[in-house]
């Protein structure tokens, strides 16, 4: 084992939450190590779109001009369409009098770019490494982790959980819950050639059991996600089984999907949806989906990802200055996520009661509702916290 690497900072996780935090916190001299499983840059499992809300905060963190050498796709306008037929569509709202929109890019190449603006401002990347054992001595936290060949110890006075979904850091520590009676929807991504009629447009099309979203990435290629419950799975004995089995009953859907075929990979992830974690502990803050994940209709997940680190990072400043890594301190950190987040978290618990519903959905759509929620969704423009 080499010598021991110490770190003000210990982040878990270089996703968009991990080398978010890491950009603000490096950006105000802190000494940062980034940590994470994957080699860079990696495939993920993601709708690839991004909301109109987030691209502010890709702004405040230098990352757009490399973005737009990429040449993402301006995405315009929501689309909710049933199986029955009926369909609103929403167009972003304008901002400061320019049409807004959204972008569709792959996660791939944001991740990568969000990651070599952390390393480029200093943070120390340790790829291709799982952490094994993590453990708080004297208030410093002793982190041991293994690459393919090798093994280490890292130190670091605060720890930063963004290791996603089914973050390690949050099971270790108890700030998990136990995930008792989850029984939710399994999400499925896959690209797709060939899809008809998306326009500039994020489209979600409900069907009996689940939905899905579709959007063009380019001229050829379209990302497909689609979540359905677990029993839906058992009766197909494939990806492209379970598509004529359950997105089929939509007769727009079948109609956009048929002519397509599969490029690449499927991908997925169990549960879709779960409900918020304990955010932080003593020495520990969670960002990202570790802390908390938002049903993926919304199309938020990098927003919240990207703001709950630069939260994160302010409250870890300000723990530094007091040198207090105490739960008090960090508490800091949860209630600026509740009143940052609360206006969304509710908006998205409607949403999800109600693509659950297409019954009642369709009454809606009669009443203009869904372009009002839809508008609610790309509505406020962040206030960045960590600049
Ligand atoms: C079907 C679906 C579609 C979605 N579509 C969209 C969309 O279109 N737009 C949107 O904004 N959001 C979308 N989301 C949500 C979005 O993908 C997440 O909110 C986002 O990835 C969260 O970023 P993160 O950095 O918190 O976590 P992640 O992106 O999951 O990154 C976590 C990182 O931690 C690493 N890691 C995990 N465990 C360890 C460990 N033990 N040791 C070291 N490293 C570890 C992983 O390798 C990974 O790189 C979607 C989600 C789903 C399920």
């Amino acid at each position: 084992m080499d010598a021991v690497k110490r770190f003000d900072v210990a982040i878990v996780g270089a996703g968009p939450a991990g080398s978010a935090t890491a950009i603000a916190l490096a950006r105000k001299g802190f000494s940062v190590l980034l940590l994470d499983k994957r080699i860079f840059p990696r495939e993920k499992l993601c709708g690839d779109f991004l909301n109109p809300i987030t691209l502010p905060l890709l702004e405040n963190l230098r990352v757009m001009e490399e973005l737009r050498l990429l040449s993402p796709r301006k995405i315009t306008a929501f689309r909710i369409s049933l199986a029955s037929g009926a369909q609103a569509t929403s167009r972003f709202p304008a901002a400061n009098g320019r049409p807004s929109f959204g972008l569709g890019l792959r996660r791939k190449d944001l991740d990568y770019t969000l990651l070599k603006r952390a390393v480029k401002l200093g943070a120390f990347l340790q790829e291709g490494y799982q952490v094994r054992a993590i453990e708080r001595i004297k208030a410093v936290w002793s982190i041991a982790v293994e690459g393919k060949t090798t093994k280490e110890r890292l130190e670091a006075r605060l720890l930063i959980g963004a290791d996603g979904r089914h973050s390690r850091v949050a099971h270790r520590l108890g700030l998990a819950r136990p995930d008792g009676d989850n029984r939710g929807s399994v999400a499925f991504q896959l690209r797709l050639a060939g899809v008809r009629g998306l326009n500039n447009e994020v489209q979600i099309r409900l069907f009996p059991g689940g939905y899905a979203g579709l959007m063009a990435l380019d001229d050829e290629t379209a990302n497909l996600c689609f979540t359905v419950k677990p029993e839906q799975i058992q009766r197909a004995p494939s990806v492209p089984a379970l598509m004529k089995q359950a997105l089929w009953k939509n007769p727009s859907l079948a109609r956009a999907l048929e002519p397509s075929e599969i490029v690449g990979e499927a991908r997925s992830a169990y549960p879709v949806y779960f409900p918020p974690r304990h955010s932080h502990g003593e020495g520990v803050l969670l960002v990202g989906d570790a802390a908390r994940v938002t049903e993926p209709v919304t199309g938020e997940g990098i927003f919240f990802a990207l703001q709950s680190g630069a939260l994160a990072a302010s409250t870890a400043e300000r723990a530094f200055e007091r040198g207090d890594f105490s739960a008090e301190q960090l508490s800091a950190y949860r209630d600026a996520c509740r009143e940052a987040f609360a206006r969304r978290q509710r908006l998205n618990s409607i949403i999800r009661a109600l693509i659950h519903r297409p019954a009642l959905t369709a009454v809606l759509l009669r009443l203009s509702a869904p372009t009002f929620l839809l508008r609610e969704l790309c509505r406020d423009a962040p206030v960045w916290a960590g600049a």
